[in-house]
């Protein structure tokens, strides 16, 4: 019987843990497993270096761990994805991504605007593969012979901008689009559903949800997994089975927090709306801020992510960040307690000014996490802060 989606994320990747007579899910801390057949023990070796999965003998932590892999298994089904190959951060699984798909081809394309050290990553060169920048509409016209990959970010960060996942694999053809979905989690939104061969997200975030592990995530084919997992294997780059355990203790609740957040933000947004120290709102959930008309099909709801411009530009941002009592200055977002930062000097400071400003990321802009507190106190906190 196909289970919703909320009883999916309270039980997926636990469907053993009755006949194994425990409740809570087991944390394998083994660096190594003992080989009683040796010849065995060398097969599956050479089988999970090359990127298979899990047959009879894990071997050594670096290649696999049943704790992450229980967890992989559970974000499978959330994702509606074959596969997944969870890793030691977002940035982690983005390089696996890039480094897998320069196998197939070393030229890729990728929207702006996206998550800061991605934009860093793909533009500095550092991975040998040759990345073209361009806006959604421009895509089919960047594509070439060796172009092994499409990447966007949706919701894109900081601006909260959607782009149409099912338009750009079209604009795609026969080249694999990946998604990072960080921001929507697999709550709001599904992007196999909507034709893309690959979800990223960085764990970190939302599946993680307390602010304590750092994890990434790439969701697929199980074809394109093989070649995750062997580049997890090479990089070194296995998520550890403590984050293993956290990422899959928080999908229980993740439909909960999602959604709660979101009422918060749909709340704060309307707020700021009007007031006077403030020259706009970026929220999809607002009138004028969904263009396409994407909440509501491909995005089930606006996410608790918003941005708001100052008329009084980075000092007005900065005194903001300095006078807020309840919601607390960092970067990272999707935890349980509200989060401001100024993307211009922090998530984005890495990126030149004039991408910056391309991708809608002004010097007075602000980018806020907002948790699952009571929205009336996060509105008393921000209001005083202000001066209004
Ligand atoms: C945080 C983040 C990343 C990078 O993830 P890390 O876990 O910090 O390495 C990538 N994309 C988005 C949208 C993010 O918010």
């Amino acid at each position: 019987m196909k289970r919703s989606f909320e009883t999916m994320a309270v039980h997926a990747g636990r469907e053993d843990l009755r006949d194994l007579g425990v409740h809570a899910l087991p944390i394998d801390l083994s660096t190594t497993n003992p080989m009683p057949d040796p010849e065995l023990g060398g097969d599956e070796l050479g089988h999970l270096a090359m990127g298979g999965g899990l047959r009879s003998n894990a071997v050594y932590a670096r290649l696999f761990n049943p704790t992450v892999g229980r967890f992989e298994a559970a974000l499978s089904q959330l994702e509606n994805a074959e596969a997944s190959v969870a890793f030691a951060s977002g940035m982690a699984a983005l390089t696996a991504l890039v480094l897998a798909a320069k196998q197939k081809g070393g030229h890729m394309v990728a929207v702006r605007p996206m998550y800061g050290s991605s934009d860093h990553l793909l533009a500095s060169g550092l991975l040998g593969m040759e990345v073209s920048f361009c806006q959604a509409h421009e895509i089919a016209a960047h594509l070439r012979e060796d172009t092994s990959l499409v990447f966007i970010e949706t919701p894109a960060n900081p601006t909260l901008d959607l782009l149409d996942i099912a338009d750009i694999v079209r604009q795609a053809g026969d080249v694999a689009v990946a998604v990072d979905s960080t921001f929507a989690t697999p709550v709001l939104q599904r992007p196999i559903d909507q034709g893309a061969a690959i979800v990223l997200h960085s764990g970190t975030k939302f599946l993680g949800g307390h602010g304590d592990v750092v994890a990434g995530t790439l969701s697929s084919s199980e074809e394109w997994a093989v070649l995750f997992r062997q580049m997890r294997v090479v990089m070194g780059a296995l998520l550890h089975p403590l984050g293993g355990y956290l990422l899959h203790r928080g999908l229980q609740t993740l439909p909960l927090r999602v959604r709660a957040a979101q009422e918060g933000a749909r709340s704060l947004a309307e707020r700021l709306t009007g007031h006077p120290a403030v020259e706009k709102v970026f929220y999809p959930g607002l009138p004028g801020g969904d263009p396409k008309g994407l909440v509501g099909t491909q995005l089930k709801g606006p996410g608790s992510l918003l941005s708001f411009e100052l008329k009084g530009g980075e000092a007005a941002a900065l005194e903001l960040m300095k006078r807020v009592k309840l919601a607390l200055p960092a970067v990272s977002l999707g935890s349980c307690d509200t989060l401001i930062q100024h993307p211009w000097t922090m998530t984005h400071r890495v990126v030149p000014p004039a991408d910056k400003l391309a991708g809608g990321i002004t010097e007075g802009l602000v980018r806020l996490s907002v948790g699952i507190e009571d929205p009336n106190d996060l509105w008393a906190d921000l209001s005083a802060a202000l001066g209004g």
